[in-house]
């Protein structure tokens, strides 16, 4: 089974990682191969940080290498907070901040349509570089329903589950996530090339 380095440290992300592509290829965590830097997200889009994560990784161990950029857009905030999701309340990546913030800001909004977006970048053991996108679209509640995923997920109501991501059981949110469908689109173009 082909190894894949997973350029995070977030559990959340590469444990979902894991349940999506888990069966077709071993999930490794940068840990795992001495890498316990931590990656500055220093592009201004999704898909340039996470080809600076991936290509981090890859540099350093020169295994292949994946990372995933994701965050929210909100139609009400001219689609922030984008790529500062993870440090919307400052920096510290602190998930229960950053939702009290979303929701103060949201305050009075009766358009709440918003979107999770990820890019994910896979570096193969050439060094090609394969991209995969994935969106999922829904609204932003006035206030959180369920404890389960991570960020974002009490405050988002998705259209496809009719619930919020944190009321969702895992398999119900990677069914439909921007994730999953990133992981997806990125599977669909790795065996079109390497067929
Ligand atoms: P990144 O590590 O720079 O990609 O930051 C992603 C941030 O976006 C996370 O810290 C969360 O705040 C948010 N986010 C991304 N994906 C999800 C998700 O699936 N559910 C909830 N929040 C998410």
């Amino acid at each position: 089974m082909m190894k894949l380095i997973v350029a995070s440290n977030n559990k959340h992300k590469i444990e979902e990682i894991r349940d999506i592509l888990g069966k077709n290829y071993e999930i490794v965590s940068m840990q795992d191969v001495g890498f316990d830097g931590d990656i500055e997200d220093t592009g201004s889009t999704f898909e340039e940080n996470s080809y600076i994560k991936a290509k981090a990784v890859f540099d350093y161990c020169h295994l292949p290498s994946i990372a995933d950029d994701s965050g929210l857009e909100v139609d009400f905030l001219n689609g922030a907070p984008g790529v500062y999701s993870a440090r919307y309340a400052g920096s510290g990546h602190d998930d229960s901040a950053n939702r009290k913030k979303l929701l103060a800001d949201m305050e009075g909004a009766t358009d709440r349509k918003a979107r999770f977006k990820t890019v994910i970048t896979l570096i193969d053991e050439n060094g090609d570089v394969f991209k995969g996108y994935g969106v999922t679209e829904g609204e932003i509640l006035f206030g959180e329903r369920g404890k389960n995923g991570f960020g974002y997920d009490s405050l988002f109501f998705s259209y496809d589950l009719k619930k919020s991501f944190g009321e969702a059981e895992k398999e119900e949110k990677n069914e439909v996530s921007h994730r999953s469908r990133a992981l997806a689109d990125l599977t669909k173009k790795l065996w079109y090339y390497k067929r």
